[in-house]
């Protein structure tokens, strides 16, 4: 008998677990002393709002409500600066999309809100940012640019010579175009501990993943930023959510 009982609880364990898992609802509100770094790609009234395009008058509401809690904002490769800050948020933009100069830009300029766009050079298939449109971030002060390898490319697909090859020459063509390049970012998130340790021989000072975490910025994380995912379509509720735990999904 006692051994139903045991494996009841075992059943009611494990389920927990999984709700614990699945829902943030669960997870405790972080403390205001750690960064949020924010990830989004397209900001875009062309596109529905989805995980990859956050419509403008979205991405507006966001900002505001970002400005009402105080929030400082800086690089992502300023992260180090602003380790005893309260409040801290870096909005991070990944490929280089051309929506984010026509929608994004005039947005981040009007609430003087930093953020750092991770330029996939080579990328093929999207409207990239042209470089006159890079330049003019770049002098607004408002944009700093960051690598995203070349080729838009899963490191963890290529030898260990084309993923070192594809994050340098990325570095490499950014410097050339805005003459630094000091952050990366993982294409879809993907890398193993060599690629964290290559984006350190190369230079880069940090590098974000996609790890849907708020924490610390420290030398164990560095090379592993954790990121806060959003929807273009998330509501007031879930916006306040995700700044608050990680991830806006209740
Ligand atoms: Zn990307």
């Amino acid at each position: 008998m006692w051994v139903i009982y045991i494996l009841v609880a075992l059943l009611l364990l494990a389920g927990l677990l999984y709700i614990m898992g699945n829902y943030t609802f669960f997870f405790f509100f972080r403390s205001k002393k750690l960064p949020r770094i924010v990830m989004l790609h397209q900001v875009t009234p062309d596109h529905p709002a989805s995980g990859m395009n956050m419509p403008p008058e979205k991405f507006e509401q966001l900002l505001q409500y970002l400005v009402s809690r105080d929030s400082i904002f800086c690089f992502v490769s300023e992260l180090d600066q602003y380790r005893d800050q309260s409040n801290v948020v870096a909005l991070s933009f990944d490929d280089g999309f051309q929506d984010n100069y026509q929608y994004a830009f005039p947005l981040l300029q009007k609430y003087r809100a930093k953020a750092t766009i991770f330029l996939a050079t080579q990328i093929e298939g999207i409207e990239k940012l042209t470089i006159e449109q890079i330049h003019a971030m770049d002098d607004s002060g408002v944009i700093e640019f960051g690598a995203h390898t070349q080729h838009h490319v899963n490191l963890l697909k290529l030898s260990d010579e084309e993923a070192l090859q594809e994050m340098q020459a990325s570095k490499h063509e950014v410097e050339q175009i805005v003459g630094y390049c000091h952050s990366f970012a993982y294409p879809f998130g993907r890398f193993n501990e060599q690629h964290q340790q290559m984006a350190k021989e190369i230079g880069f000072i940090n590098a974000v993943s996609t790890r849907k975490k708020i924490e610390a910025y420290t030398e164990l994380n560095q090379y592993n930023i954790p990121r806060i995912s959003t929807h273009g379509a998330m509501n007031a509720l879930q916006m306040r959510i995700a700044l608050a735990k990680g991830r806006y999904k209740l």
